[in-house]
């Protein structure tokens, strides 16, 4: 069984990465009444502590989600509007994390708008003055599509116990039939409903990578996806590291949206170096992730501007050192 579990990682530089774009896809996406279908292909337990002791081991939403709010300090409303969920990582007594407040770099003049869009979001699932509910991308998606009726939410996750708490923190939504968690393998999963029969869909895939064969079925899936339905919009986020399938996967989805001859984007925030360090007393020290990247296939039009704002911000308050680097490029 895979051990990789999400609530160790929540709010870390990836998910501010991943989750300020899904958020800006999504709405753009749900401006227009026509039924919209989001898959999220791997899905999570939902909703994270970052005052639990997953987070807590890993200290990673202090390096980002959490410096990042200390750095931009949100202006903006911190009502608790979510249901009271059941997040992963059992609660603990106090935070490693960052203080709002508490940064070196001055606060812009101006917060880049899909950046404000996300703090404010998460902002949303806490009390105000609150920073420890995180939500993961089946209640972000949630989120944008409460109000909208037609709309269809499939999430699969194969882990039986984020599964389960999936399940739990998705019932208190009480939201019927428009939500279905599928404890199944998502890369296969999502071919039985492509193409959706409103012709608009959203496919969000963002494995753990934590067994090599992640990269090529990514790869797998979007082939046979965008065969399927090759007008639907597609994000895929994937780490970037210092092995050779992580260097390729970025690669060979551009080769593939250019053979269809499909618009995308590649969006990468780099916080760090990804060469090992040492500890006073010289012993070896992972960097840990240092990088990370979006893949998206028809992206908004609105994505690319809304991503590089976002980015450079972002780049310039989770830097770690001098290593800070964002970049967004598009084709076709
Ligand atoms: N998308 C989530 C978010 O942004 O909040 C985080 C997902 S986490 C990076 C990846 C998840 O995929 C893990 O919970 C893992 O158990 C699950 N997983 C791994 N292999 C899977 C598969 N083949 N199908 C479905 N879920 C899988």
């Amino acid at each position: 069984m895979f051990s990789y579990r999400h609530a160790f990682h929540a709010g870390n530089h990836a998910d501010v990465l991943k989750h300020t774009a899904l958020l800006a896809v999504l709405r753009h996406m749900t401006q227009k009444d026509t039924a919209l279908n989001v898959f999220d292909t791997h899905a999570g337990a939902g909703l994270y502590r970052l005052d639990g002791d997953y987070a807590q081991t890993s200290g990673e939403a202090a390096d980002g989600y959490l410096k990042l709010l200390a750095a931009l300090a949100p202006s903006a409303s911190t009502e608790n509007k979510a249901p009271a969920p059941t997040p992963q990582g059992q609660a603990a007594t106090n935070s490693a994390a960052a203080k709002p407040g508490a940064t070196k770099s001055a606060k812009p003049a101006t917060v880049a708008p899909a950046l404000q869009d996300y703090l404010d979001l998460v902002a949303s699932f806490n009390k105000a003055g609150s920073h420890k509910v995180y939500p993961g991308s089946p209640f972000i998606i949630h989120h944008l599509l409460q109000e909208r009726d037609r709309d269809r939410l499939k999430l699969f996750e194969i882990h039986p116990t984020d599964a389960k708490t999936l399940g739990a923190n998705i019932a208190q939504l009480n939201a019927g039939r428009s939500i279905a968690v599928l404890q199944e393998d998502g890369f296969e999963g999502l071919k039985k409903f492509l193409p959706p029969p409103s012709r608009r869909a959203l496919v969000l895939c963002d494995p753990s990578y934590e067994i090599k064969s992640d990269y090529p079925r990514v790869v797998d899936m979007l082939t046979d996806a965008v065969k399927r339905f090759a007008t639907g919009t597609y994000m895929v986020w994937y780490p970037i590291i210092p092995r050779p399938e992580a260097h390729d996967l970025p690669r060979k989805l551009k080769t593939l949206a250019n053979r269809e001859k499909l618009p995308w984007l590649n969006a990468t925030l780099t916080v760090k170096s990804s060469k090992l360090g040492h500890d006073e007393a010289g012993e070896v020290v992972r960097p840990g992730l240092p990088a990370s990247g979006v893949f998206v296939i028809n992206p908004p039009h609105t994505l690319k501007a809304a991503l590089t704002a976002a980015l450079s911000q972002a780049a310039q308050f989770l830097a770690q050192g001098k290593h800070k680097a964002f970049e967004v490029e598009s084709g076709n």
